[in-house]
């Protein structure tokens, strides 16, 4: 079977719809069909400056929503980054043969620097993308799910295992973006031609899976529309309402074209109040299933320990292969 990598980030209370609808959900379907490794990446977590207790819970409550959604720890593997320390093992390697030129162009340190100040931004923010290669890399990933924003993290990974495999000998599979269009990027609510994000948007840019609904309602009334009166979808012209529409869309399963007829004469209101309902019958079941697991910390612990092992034991094998191609001395 294919293999599938992908990772998200314990860096806020709940993830957002923009996770789940552009990354998160196909992670649950590709492990009918994928041998599929899936990691809650708290190394990354880091980069940004963090609070050591608060990153411990996000990270519990990272993986009890993956499991919440529906990441079934039989069919595919899920994992705690720092418990595989092959991951930035293998990272120091790829720094090696990244030029300085090359990370330095990757748009997601310039954005996030630029926000914290040259100063106060880490080495760490400036890795992160070698550091997503070694995570990829190391587990022979055909295809990574990832959203729109991570397309320029992917074609360095594919840079990185084919320069890898020219310099030292076949090593690594290249790996395959796997991005589907539709939604691969939600929008901010309050910003509809940014991106929705757990760092930089402002909370009533975002609507949380874990969020109560009521809350989300609440956003989702004051969520920015466009100018005229008319729902129809057009990214360009009316960002907003798209925004809305694609949201709808991929949560009810309903074409675009039918919510499009379905709200033929009526006004922006009628999709909010709709959509706001849509929304709090999706998330209910959600975050039931993630306070069942959240009430027993220890065995959600234990089943991320079982992913760290069954990861490890495909990440070792790799490990070892590159570094004796690099040259360096056996294992003790
Ligand atoms: P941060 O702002 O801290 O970087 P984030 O919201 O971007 O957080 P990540 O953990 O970095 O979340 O990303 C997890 C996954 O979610 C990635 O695959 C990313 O491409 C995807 N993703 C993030 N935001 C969106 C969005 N607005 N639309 C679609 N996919 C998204
Ligand atoms: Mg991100």
């Amino acid at each position: 079977r294919p293999r599938v990598f992908s990772g998200i980030q314990p860096t806020a209370d709940s993830f957002h719809l923009g996770n789940y609808l552009g990354a998160v959900r196909h992670w649950v379907a590709l492990q009918d069909t994928h041998d599929a490794f899936y990691c809650v990446v708290d190394l990354h977590a880091i980069t940004a400056g963090h609070d050591p207790a608060l990153l411990r819970q996000r990270t519990r409550v990272a993986a009890a929503q993956l499991f919440a959604v529906g990441l079934d720890p039989e069919r595919s593997t899920l994992f705690v980054q720092s418990q595989v320390p092959e991951h930035p093992q293998l990272a120091w390697v790829l720094g090696c043969i990244t030029g300085f030129g090359e990370a330095s162009r990757m748009t997601q340190f310039k954005d996030k620097s630029q926000k914290q100040g040259n100063e106060r931004a880490s080495v760490g923010l400036f890795t992160y993308p070698v550091l997503q290669a070694a995570d990829i890399l190391l587990y022979q990933a055909n295809a990574v799910p990832v959203g729109e924003d991570q397309r320029q993290h992917l074609e360095l990974s594919r840079d990185l295992a084919q320069r890898f495999n020219s310099l030292f000998g076949a090593t690594f599979t290249v790996p395959a973006p796997h991005i589907v269009k539709d939604t691969a990027k939600i929008t901010d609510l309050q910003d509809p031609t940014a991106k929705m994000s757990k760092s930089s948007s402002s909370p009533a840019g975002i609507i949380d899976l874990l969020d109560d609904p009521a809350r989300s309602a609440k956003k989702i009334r004051s969520a920015v529309t466009d100018t005229g009166r008319e729902i129809v979808f057009d990214a360009e012209t009316k960002p907003g309402v798209s925004n809305l529409l694609t949201i709808y869309s991929a949560l009810s399963g309903r074409g675009i074209d039918d919510l499009v007829a379905a709200f033929a004469g009526r006004g922006y209101g009628d999709l909010k109040k709709e959509l706001a309902e849509v929304v709090t019958e999706f998330v209910r079941p959600i975050q039931e299933r993630t306070r069942t697991y959240l009430d027993d910390p220890a065995q959600l612990d234990k089943l991320l320990a079982a992913g760290a092992e069954k990861a490890r034991s495909v990440a070792g094998a790799t490990l070892r292969s590159a570094y004796e191609r690099v040259g360096f001395f056996p294992p003790v």
